[in-house]
């Protein structure tokens, strides 16, 4: 708190000087106060020279591929509904555009835009209300996994029968509520539409500073708007979100080979089952790549089987070490990955906590170091889609294309996705095998550009195969490829202007197809 203060008053001349008076109960957090990244040692190769400035401004980026860093203006961290409109007085009175950041996973530029107001949604965590007859719960929407789990779990402590979310993220929990609705994610599920399914209704604050309740009653458009919106449509003050009951699930683990995948996937959802994914082998010498992968399932047991207290789980250490050996003994990393999942076939989980996972912040420091890598590196996300029974030629693709243009696959997984008819910037427009590829890209301008290439190599394949790709993970697709994937996409940015002429919310993402699609 005392550094959040001290800081505020660094940052003063910048501001305009009533704002600042009014602001200083405001809990807006400035240069070097309030976040993490401001306060870690600089990489190596980042030092100023002596004597030389810093550029003005709070460095940001997002936490796994830590490649669309932005410098905003000013980091407003409100905690409830009156800080959020102090913080859109301040973007009006000091005319500047407004970011809106959560858990900034998102990674092509989404919660950030250069010279704005950011409004870091993590303190808006509260429980609104829980209606427990119905399942429907409203939460603000900077509330993270781990605390919506938790507030679950305790406020329905000895009921008979409880409540669960139905479907998160798989590989990282503190994400937001309000950066799920943006992107309309997706988890696990094996005949779950994005998340837009589980939404009841949210409230927004729109640039007129109006809070306006959105439903599939309430205004239609807006709600579809702005579930996969990416914060472009006004600030998502509070979601209500439809709750699924809580079971009791068995995972069930076996090797497959991707060419029998989509046949597994249909008996295991004709069986029953809710949840899976195919984690597939990644080693390019080897016979198996992107070939083999382990296939885990899970489906419901009687409430009656005891969950044990002790299973076999993956701790921190665990999960660095296979990270590590993904870079540098990839046959292994999935060998020691397929034998302690084998080993846990039969296990029973929460059908929420089985959703959770482990996220080890700034892993990559670590590799870098065992690696003494010349250049700091991350991974880079992206989702490619497919037509269901094309997965076997398309995974055949990419293996072509990946060996001969040498793309670093860390690791990845197959999951399925149902189609999406509700949000208007629907990446699920039909039921897809969705491919994850984590590549392992350096942090110097050939291994950025490269990256780039690949990642718009691999849009092609998917295209190729009837499919698509995800938005959320970066910016690199070509024109011609937003347009055979994304249609609607002109008019969604139409739409934007419809919604926000001035331009309030705005982000890099938006700044980069604003000027690919209406260049001046
Ligand atoms: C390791 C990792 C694993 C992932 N796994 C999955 C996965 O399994 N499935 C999947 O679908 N995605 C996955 N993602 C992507 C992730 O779900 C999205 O990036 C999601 O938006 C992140 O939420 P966040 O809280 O970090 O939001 P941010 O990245 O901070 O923001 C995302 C977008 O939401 C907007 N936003 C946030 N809060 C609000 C608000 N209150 N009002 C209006 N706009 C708002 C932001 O402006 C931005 O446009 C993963 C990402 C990583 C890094």
């Amino acid at each position: 708190m005392r550094t959040a203060r001290r800081a505020v008053h660094a940052a003063a001349p910048a501001l305009k000087r009533r704002r600042f008076l009014q602001l200083a109960g405001l809990a807006a957090a400035w240069p070097q106060a309030g976040f993490s990244q401001t306060k870690k040692a600089k990489p190596p190769g980042t030092k100023l020279p002596p004597g030389t400035k810093p550029p003005p401004g709070i460095l940001v980026n997002d936490v796994h591929a830590q490649l669309s860093s932005a410098r905003v203006f000013a980091i407003a961290q409100p905690f409830d509904l009156d800080g959020v409109r102090k913080a859109f007085e301040l973007a009006k009175t000091e005319e500047k555009p407004i970011c809106i950041a959560g858990g900034r996973h998102s990674m092509g530029g989404q919660p950030f835009v250069q010279d704005g107001v950011m409004i870091d949604t993590r303190k808006l965590n509260r429980v609104l209300g829980f209606d427990i007859e119905r399942g429907l719960i409203e939460v603000e929407s900077g509330i993270m996994w781990p605390q919506l789990l938790q507030h679950l779990v305790s406020a329905q402590f000895g009921r008979e029968t409880k409540w669960a979310f139905k479907q998160k993220q798989t590989g990282a929990d503190r994400l937001t509520i309000g950066g799920c609705l943006s992107a309309n994610i997706h988890g696990r599920g094996l005949a779950f539409a994005p998340f837009i399914g589980d939404v009841e209704s949210f409230r927004l604050l729109n640039a007129k500073g109006d809070l306006v309740q959105c439903s599939r009653s309430e205004n239609p458009e807006l709600f579809s708007l702005a579930i996969g919106g990416y914060g472009l449509f006004g600030f998502i003050y509070s979601a209500t979100l439809r709750l699924v009951p809580r079971l009791k699930l068995e995972r069930v683990v076996e090797l497959r080979d991707i060419a029998s995948l989509p046949e597994a996937f249909d008996e295991r959802i004709r069986d029953g089952y809710l949840y899976g994914d195919f984690q597939y082998a990644t080693d390019e010498r080897s016979e198996d790549y992107l070939r083999r992968g382990v296939f885990s399932c899970y489906r419901p047991v009687s409430d009656e089987r005891p969950v044990p207290e002790r299973q076999k789980e993956l701790g921190e250490r665990d999960w660095l070490e296979l990270l590590s050996l993904a870079h540098s003994n990839k046959s292994e990393a999935f060998r020691r990955y397929a034998a302690f999942y084998l080993s846990t076939s039969g296990q029973l989980y929460w059908s929420d906590e089985h959703q959770m996972s482990f996220y080890p912040d700034n892993y990559h420091r670590e590799i870098d170091r065992r690696a003494s890598a010349p250049n700091r590196a991350t991974e880079s996300i992206t989702e490619i889609y497919c037509e269901r029974e094309r997965l076997e030629a398309f995974m055949a693709d990419v293996r072509e294309t990946a060996r001969r243009d040498q793309l670093n696959i860390i690791y990845g997984t197959v999951r399925l996705i149902e189609q999406d008819r509700e949000s208007f910037l629907a990446w699920a427009r039909k039921p897809y095998a969705c491919v994850i590829f984590n590549l392992h890209v350096e942090h110097n301008s050939s291994g950025t550009i490269r990256a780039g290439d690949q990642f718009r190599r691999l849009i092609d394949v998917g295209i190729k195969h009837g499919g698509s790709y995800y938005p959320t993970y970066n910016r690199y697709a070509l024109r011609r490829q937003v347009d055979f994937c994304f249609p609607q996409f002109m008019q969604f940015l139409r739409l934007k202007k419809k919604y926000d002429p001035q331009e309030l919310f705005q982000s890099d993402w938006y700044r980069h197809y604003q000027r690919m699609y209406f260049p001046t």
